[in-house]
């Protein structure tokens, strides 16, 4: 296949998977962010969440920090078409734990932090498809180009998150829920079809690292932890060059099963939609629902 870009931008299709994750295609390449179709239910302070809501005929498991964890097979072959490629912004359960699965149906070239890659070499996703990185990285792949955008996790906890630990080689599988350390955290700038798309998987960046990339696309992770950060919303997209379109993401309650309701996620990320409108007017900005489909028209 052409390393060459398209003269004029192919058209580019987001599907918003809920959590953090994404599907993102040309028609020719799928690429996925942090796929999480099992949105387990799980309890356990961690990762700055409260116990996991429950709802009228959700009779699933609810994991502990100690507990195993599996993948809902079911969910992901019913949720994902394909991959030929996986960014994972970090290595916590709610981006990664369903990405080895994925990987190893359909060949797909995973991107991640050291403990992503220790995740999947663990889970048996041969070596040839794991990229591990530092962040700054600018990899030209034949189909894509992709940017490793050095980037921070959310201040979740009301700011008093701090999670240092990585994810060791050689660790027995299956992972227990506590042992999905945060490992880093990156955004990816991804160039396909013509297009430049930035995409964050947590509620946080660090300017000078984002200062002066133009995206014709931002996904910005919008949940309420953004609310403890200065003037999240502004900053990012003041150091972006106001992007023409902007998507909300990561902003459900992720531990309830598709389908349920989100009135209360939704109304706060409302306020996120404000935001954006208030620094950038000329954007066009989204919050999808999921399997909500955004577009990139080739002449927008
Ligand atoms: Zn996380």
């Amino acid at each position: 296949m052409s390393t060459d870009q398209p003269s004029k931008p192919l058209r580019i299709s987001m599907t918003h998977l809920g959590a953090a994750g994404w599907e993102i295609t040309d028609g020719r390449t799928i690429v996925l962010l942090d796929p999480f179709p099992s949105r387990i239910r799980y309890k356990g302070k961690a990762f700055g969440n409260t116990d996991a809501p429950s709802y009228p005929g959700d009779h699933r498991p609810v994991y502990g920090l100690d507990d195993p964890v599996y993948s809902d097979i079911e969910e992901i072959d019913r949720r994902i078409r394909g991959a030929h490629y996986v960014l994972v912004s970090h290595s916590h359960f709610n981006h990664c734990m369903d990405v080895p699965y994925i990987a190893r149906k359909y060949g797909s070239k995973v991107i991640g932090s050291g403990s992503t890659a220790n995740i999947m070499a663990a889970y048996g996703v041969p070596d040839a498809q794991i990229y591990a990185v530092h962040g700054g990285q600018d990899y030209q792949f034949p189909e894509l180009s992709v940017r490793v955008v050095p980037s921070l996790h959310s201040p979740l906890a009301e700011r008093h998150y701090f999670d240092g630990d990585a994810v060791p080689r050689n660790l027995k599988v299956p992972m227990r829920l506590g042992e999905f350390a945060e490992g880093g955290t990156f955004a990816y700038l991804l160039r396909i079809g013509g297009r430049q798309i930035l995409m964050f998987g947590s509620m946080n960046f660090i300017e000078r690292e984002v200062e002066g990339l133009r995206p014709d696309a931002a996904l910005v992770a919008a949940g309420k932890a953004r609310l403890h950060l200065y003037d999240y919303t502004g900053r990012l997209l003041r150091a972006l060059g106001h992007p023409k379109l902007v998507v909300a993401t990561h902003w459900d309650v992720q531990a309830a099963p598709y389908g349920a309701p989100q009135d209360d996620a939704l109304a706060q990320a409302g306020t996120f939609v404000e935001e954006v409108r208030r620094t950038s007017p000329q954007a066009r900005v989204v919050l999808p629902r999921h399997f909500e489909t955004v577009v990139l028209e080739p002449d927008e």
